[in-house]
């Protein structure tokens, strides 16, 4: 354990050590804002970094010639990292995937800092088109995520979201990322998340009659959007879930809850991380850079995605990321249990 430590302060001084040039970097990024398909800039600069710095480097895989596949190291585990780098028409970078690309990018360097001593394969993944058609769900169709241990990205956005359901004493705080779009003017560009949590309420109160008798589930919507002529981008619930043995509240309500607002999530089509996720074990975490009333996709968040909360956001991450490298490429029990986790659908 005490070695695990050592390796994770490793990681940190290598972002630490390259500070200066990953700011410039995801500066450079949010300057040049290339839209789905077309960030030939970006995925070439970050391609190149990798590269120059010892990283195997595929591009145009998947038959997307903006997206890339770079790798370091060899054999079992294989941890890999996503970067995304499209920005959104006439808003620029307002969601911020400079800081996903470049945070990416340093996670991988940073691993590959200790990949000697941990062993296996560190990726950095470019992944083209978040925004508009998902390059995602094109390169899981594709094969771009097979035989990974787990992939993983960190999101900025308006508040700090480790798992998007989290678990204390089987309280659950849930929730749902679309996309904003104004109501009336073009609610198909949107993606609707509260249509999703409003599911998931359905599809709970349709469970309650399969559960047993002392069993009790209870919750609130705690975001339900912020403006009506806004298409919700971003809603949260929090639930309580309550029985009277453990073994059932843990084993089976649970579960059954979780399940109810997965299948509301997959009505909705939600972020493309969600193909990926599909395919092997995924984190997909947010971290503030914004305070709560300003939502990701505006010019406000945009400026923000530049300033110094940004650069600390794309630090946290770049560390955040690769100590949870670190842990999975050292620990073949918590390996397995994500195995297991991911297998069972939780
Ligand atoms: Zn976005
Ligand atoms: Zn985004």
């Amino acid at each position: 354990m005490a070695d695990r430590d050592r390796l994770k302060e490793q990681v940190i001084a290598e972002v630490d050590r390259r500070r200066d040039e990953l700011i410039a970097l995801s500066l450079k990024i949010h300057a040049n804002p290339e839209i789905a398909f077309q960030e030939e800039k970006a995925s070439a600069w970050l391609a190149d970094y990798l590269e120059s710095e010892g990283f195997a480097v595929e591009r145009g895989i998947c038959q997307l010639p903006t997206a890339f596949r770079a790798s370091y190291g060899k054999g079992e585990p294989r941890v890999a990292f996503l970067a995304e780098y499209d920005a959104l028409p006439g808003v620029g970078h307002g969601c911020g995937h400079n800081i996903i690309g470049t945070a990416s990018a340093a996670a991988g360097l940073a691993a590959k800092a200790v990949a000697g001593e941990t062993g296996g394969t560190v990726l950095v993944i470019g992944t083209p088109a978040e925004e508009a058609a998902g390059g995602k769900v094109y390169m899981a169709a594709r094969g771009a995520f097979q035989g990974l241990t787990c992939a993983m990205m960190a999101h900025p956005g308006n508040r700090d979201v480790a798992v998007s359901y989290a678990l204390a004493c089987l309280e659950l705080n849930v929730e749902y990322h679309g996309k904003a779009a104004h109501a009336a003017a073009r609610p198909e560009a949107g993606l609707n998340a509260l249509d999703a949590m409003v599911a998931a309420f359905v599809n709970i109160g349709l469970l309650r009659q399969q559960l047993r008798d002392s069993a009790r589930v209870h919750g609130i919507i705690t975001d339900g959007g912020q403006a009506v002529n806004v298409i919700p981008h971003h809603t949260a619930a929090s639930l309580l879930l309550r029985a009277e043995e453990d073994a059932y509240l843990d084993e089976s309500l649970k579960g059954k809850v979780l399940a109810c607002f997965q299948a509301a999530a997959q009505a909705m089509g939600s972020t493309d991380m969600g193909n990926v996720s599909a395919t092997v074990p995924a984190i997909h975490p947010s971290v503030a850079v914004a305070p709560p009333d300003i939502p990701i996709h505006t010019e406000a968040f945009r400026d923000l995605a530049a300033s110094e909360a940004g650069h600390g956001a794309l630090l946290d991450s770049a560390k955040a990321l690769a100590m949870t490298a670190v842990d999975v490429l050292t620990d073949a029990g918590l390996r397995q249990r994500m195995r297991r986790e991911f297998e069972g659908g939780g």
